[in-house]
């Protein structure tokens, strides 16, 4: 199912209106003016307008920038949340936002979770150094408090930005007026080549998807960047393939070394999935020519083939489904180790020096379908597991997210021209003669390496902190006092490749002891309720979750008598020792439940922590579990009424979570727990969040795993979530419960289902379904959100059914 679709891709919306602006009239402007005249303008204007944005210091020690807030603080009388962004003094295109809140200064680390997407610390991941800051100066997130005033510098650079303005060589490109766009790439008040319009797009992302081929020429020699993302994540190739600009493609890549296999960080596409996508096929057999692969995987696991089928473009499927990989001129013989183990392997790539790029393959251990390429990148050596895979009845190869190749000796080949996510291309095998071969290209690929430097992700223990870690603290400012717990907002770090075997050994694989104040309140905001695990017993598991198994246990609490305990059950949610990343994902579920108390919501009891550190969720126990599962399992024993008590319970339930100013994002059958045939709760709020106040909606900027069957269509093209979309999944659920537990659009892909509910169609009324309960599912799935039920008259709905009158009763109870 794809987690992730991006509608904007196409990018049509974002052009439909540009040529026909008012502001794109260089030719007319220059009737008046000089060139030279019209540039200084505009560059003061740009000024003006930036100022808004002047909040980034360049490379700046951390004391330095605590110098600067401190005169910042006498000039703003030490104004809570005063702040600037600087580069890391530890790595290039890394950042750190200094700020001063309550008499301290705090450095959190910004991370680039991938290309110009940022995070701060286990906060939402945005696109844009612009966007983040602008989100966390509307809200604190988990800052300790929100950004007011900056101390004042220049705008954040070009290429880690999401949007910026419309500048005179971006309105001379969209004129088509070379000689205009060569002036000003001469002149020496050109702005920067690689500046954002107010679009989102380069100068070069315009002529591409216009095919202006002189003015991509021009701008290409004048620097501009090749492998740039724009607002949609596209690269100016994509941004061809968006257009149909065949012809461009070639000069982007003979003369820019444009990056066939650069990855949309929104969705894993690679260029030649954007043609597939819109059915172009000169440029995918251009795009082949240039030796892209030719079944990349998005992040879906989506191939062009996929997307080219599903679109039904069918001279794209012939293309692509016969395409004649080229043939390999590499050997097996030549890097294949079948006896050698792990040390083994590093010991033979030792003995002969380590070069960069050296490899061998080996049989794994785990699977033996599977094989492992041991490289040598920086003298150290790194495993990456090589997977195999039958796709389209055809036995696949691919290592960690990168395209199928239907032999290992493809795979190999294809690594040696391109990175595509390892740290080096390979360069050179040892034999199991133990001499070294030099691995052959042939001359008219060789050109086109790719010199990326993406790591696979999922092969990845985690090492111990990089120094920018010493970012993370804060110390005290000349008025206020010094905190000792100056860790708590220390962001994890980005993934970072297998650890040579050499190295220090990786930490334990399980999350580092939290100590209550540090983990368990991370949020100074909300600390949250702890249990003392000796007050804990654990049965038997009940049900699996995201996070690990879900078990019954007795919670011995004490009672209101001297000495009394009293005992109740509930259930216990582990959190795996193997999930270290989502740890953050477990407690901001746990942060959520604390704050709601409604008898149609499962009741938060508190956390605890195990002795060897992993966490548990504990909640009042829910004794006839999933909703789902009784569809399914007592399908004949439910009666209308049961469904229609059900429905106003969790209509009800969500009326309270509006209140609350939450919005659910995961509400489906399975996630309805039933305490007993008059009882229904809702549960699983992984995925809730706070909506803001000036806002009705939260606007997701991380893809993570989506339902997309649940999501109506403006959370799966704009990640914009609110009430109203809960209310679509609200239609969906009724669906699930008047099927007795069916899935919902049987066993379509997510993407199938997008075009489906884009072309109109809707989930049809299951069989038993009352008419008028299918009539409220309809208007659940009315395409605009503001036109769809509210929570209230859904519930109303379907408590006020005449015959249903014990419907009433019961709900009132839960009223009182
Ligand atoms: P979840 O992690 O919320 O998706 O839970 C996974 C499964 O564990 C559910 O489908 C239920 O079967 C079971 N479960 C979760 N929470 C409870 C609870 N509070 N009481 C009883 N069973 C539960």
């Amino acid at each position: 199912m794809s987690d992730y679709y991006d509608d904007d891709e196409h990018g049509d919306s974002i052009y439909a209106n540009d040529l026909t602006s008012e502001l794109l009239n260089v030719q007319e402007l220059l009737k008046s003016k000089s060139l030279e005249e019209l540039l200084k303008e505009d560059r003061d204007n740009i000024k003006e307008k930036e100022k808004e944005k002047q909040w980034y210091h360049g490379r700046i020690a951390r004391d330095v920038a605590e110098e600067i807030l401190k005169k910042g603080l006498l000039k703003h009388g030490h104004l809570d949340g005063l702040f600037l962004v600087r580069e890391s003094s530890f790595s290039s295109s890394s950042f750190v936002l200094s700020l001063y809140s309550k008499g301290i200064f705090f450095h959190f680390q910004i991370n680039e979770v991938k290309s110009a997407h940022f995070s701060i610390d286990q906060g939402p991941t945005v696109h844009g150094l612009d966007r983040l800051i602008q989100n966390y100066q509307e809200q604190a997130q988990g800052l300790p408090t929100h950004l007011t005033q900056f101390c004042k510098c220049k705008p954040p650079p070009d290429e880690q930005r999401y949007s910026g303005f419309t500048n005179l060589l971006h309105r001379a490109v969209l004129e088509n007026i070379p000689d205009v766009v060569k002036q000003i790439l001469d002149s020496k008040y050109c702005p920067s080549v690689n500046a954002k319009s107010e679009w989102g797009m380069t100068a070069l992302h315009d002529a591409c998807y216009y095919g202006f081929e002189d003015i991509a020429d021009l701008l290409i020699r004048h620097g501009a960047n090749v492998n740039c993302f724009d607002k949609d994540g596209q690269t100016p190739l994509h941004r061809c393939c968006t257009g149909n600009k065949a012809g461009i493609i070639s000069i982007l890549i003979q003369e820019g070394n444009a990056n066939v296999n650069e990855r949309n960080p929104k969705s894993g596409w690679i260029p030649i999935h954007q043609a597939a996508f819109k059915g172009y096929l000169d440029c995918i057999k251009i795009l082949l020519d240039y030796h892209s692969p030719y079944l990349p995987r998005a992040d879906d696991d989506t191939t062009p083939l996929d997307l080219a089928e599903n679109y039904e473009h069918s001279d794209c499927v012939t293309e692509i489904d016969q395409f004649e990989q080229p043939k390999v001129i590499t050997h097996k013989y030549d890097w294949f180790h079948p006896e050698i183990d792990r040390p083994g392997a590093q010991k033979l790539l030792e003995l002969k020096g380590l070069r960069e790029g050296l490899f061998l393959v080996r049989g794994s251990k785990k699977n033996l379908d599977w094989y492992v390429l041991t490289l040598c990148h920086d003298q150290k050596v790194f495993n990456y597991e090589i997977k195999t895979k039958n796709y389209r009845d055809r036995h696949m190869f691919f290592i960690d997210d990168g395209p199928f190749y239907k032999s290992l000796e493809h795979l190999i080949q294809y690594y040696s021209y391109h990175a595509n996510g390892l740290p080096c291309a390979l360069t050179v095998s040892v034999n199991t003669t133990r001499e070294l071969v030099q691995i052959s290209k042939d001359d008219e690929y060789f050109n086109l390496v790719d010199t990326s430097n993406r790591y696979p992700t999922n092969v990845s223990p985690a090492l111990p902190p990089r120094p920018e870690s010493l970012d993370m603290t804060y110390t005290e400012s000349a008025s206020g006092p010094v905190s000792n717990n100056a860790h708590q907002h220390a962001p994890p770090m980005p993934p970072s490749p297998t650890p040579p075997m050499s190295s220090p050994p990786p930490p334990p694989n399980h999350p580092p002891p939290i100590s209550k104040q540090q983990s368990i309140t991370k949020q100074p905001e909300v600390s949250l309720r702890q249990i003392e695990r000796k007050l804990l017993s654990l049965g038997k598991e009940i049900g699996q979750g995201e996070f690990g198994s879900v078990v019954k246990g007795v919670y011995k609490k004490k009672g209101t008598g001297r000495g009394k305990t009293e005992k109740t059950d509930v259930a216990i949610k582990l959190f795996h020792k193997t999930a270290i990343n989502n740890q953050e994902d477990f407690l901001k579920e746990a942060r959520t439940m604390q704050q709601l108390e409604h008898p149609c919501i499962v009741n938060f009891i508190g956390i605890a922590e195990s002795e060897n550190h992993e966490l548990m969720l504990v909640e009042e126990y829910i004794s006839m579990g999933s909703m789902l599962d009784y569809l399914i399992d007592h399908r004949d024993n439910i009666r209308k009424v049961d469904l229609y008590l059900w429905a106003a319970q969790i209509a009800l339930g969500m009326m309270y979570l509006e209140k609350m100013k939450m919005v659910h994002r995961d509400l489906a059958a399975r996630n309805i727990l039933l305490q007993s045939k008059e009882k229904a709760k809702i549960s699983d709020f992984g995925l809730s969040r706070a909506v803001g106040s000036n806002s009705d909606y939260y606007k997701a900027t991380t893809g993570g795993r989506w339902p997309i069957k649940w999501y109506a269509p403006e959370c799966v093209n704009y990640g914009h979530f609110s009430h109203a979309s809960d209310v679509w999944s609200f239609g969906v659920t009724l669906w699930e419960m008047f099927s007795y537990g069916e899935p919902p659009y049987g066993d379509m892909k997510g993407i199938e289902v997008i075009k489906y509910i884009e072309e109109g169609k809707r989930l049809e009324q299951p069989d038993k379904c009352p008419k008028v309960a299918y009539a409220q599912m309809l208007k659940c799935w009315n395409k605009e959100p503001r036109e769809r039920p509210t929570f209230q008259a859904l519930n109303a709905h379907f408590e006020g059914e005449n015959e249903y009158s014990c419907t009433r009763d019961i709900m009132r109870t839960l009223r009182n």
